[in-house]
């Protein structure tokens, strides 16, 4: 699933990946977690994340490597934040050799509204469920919700200009591909969620 940080595809993966019964695999989520067993290569990542900056292609291939080999993963899985990056891209089709077809959903949203979005998302200090400032306390616990790391304005300018410079590249690989969608991500939740599943049906039927 691609698009831009704050298109909603954090929210859709989870649920598509809910609906389809397969694991949603973010590498966003795998780095904040702190699953990386080297000390200096988790600081360096956690330096270029809070920066808003990419982390290490090397790094979040071998994360993503390790996880599509897991059991669960062996019906389909959903990939969210994966890849940014043409030398991204390129592996994953060899990863992927004999398990096609990749299908590509593109979330696109305008630049304002992403904005705003991202300006008003939280986390739940607690348990890390997603949410908005409109929000009180977490819907799942009741915890505290506080602002993304990388959520600050400065950082948020900068994570749209690295991704219309580094990621939205990757679109035009994609594009052209018969496994290729496009959504309109400026919607309702819902909606969004239904074009999505409509999308990708289109592709490979309910499978
Ligand atoms: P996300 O939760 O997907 O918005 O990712 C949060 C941050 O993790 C990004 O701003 C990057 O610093 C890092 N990150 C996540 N996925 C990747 C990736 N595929 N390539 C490089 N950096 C990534």
């Amino acid at each position: 699933m691609l698009g831009p940080p704050g298109a909603g595809k954090g929210t859709q993966a989870e649920r598509f990946a809910r609906d389809r019964r397969v694991p949603r695999v973010s590498t966003g989520d795998v780095l904040r977690q702190a699953q990386i067993e080297d000390e200096a290569t988790h600081r360096r990542a956690k330096l270029l994340m809070d920066a808003g900056h990419l982390v290490d292609d090397d790094l979040v291939i071998g994360i993503v490597r390790h996880r599509l080999a897991a059991p669960d993963a062996s019906a389909g899985f959903v990939l969210d934040g994966f890849p940014r990056t043409l030398l991204q891209a390129e592996p994953l089709d060899h990863l992927l050799d004999d398990r096609q077809p990749l299908v590509v959903v593109d979330i696109e949203v305008p630049e304002a509204t992403l904005v705003d979005r991202l300006r008003s998302r939280r986390v739940c200090a607690s348990c890390g469920t997603p949410a908005t400032a409109a929000l009180m306390v977490c819907g799942a616990c009741g915890g505290k919700l506080v602002p993304r790391r990388d959520d600050d304005f400065a950082v948020v300018q900068e994570r749209l200009r690295v991704y219309a410079e580094q990621s939205q590249p990757i679109v035009e690989f994609y594009r052209r591909r018969p496994t290729f969608r496009s959504v309109d991500g400026d919607q309702p939740q819902e909606s969004v969620a239904a074009d999505i599943a409509a999308a990708v049906a289109s592709v490979v039927g309910g499978r």
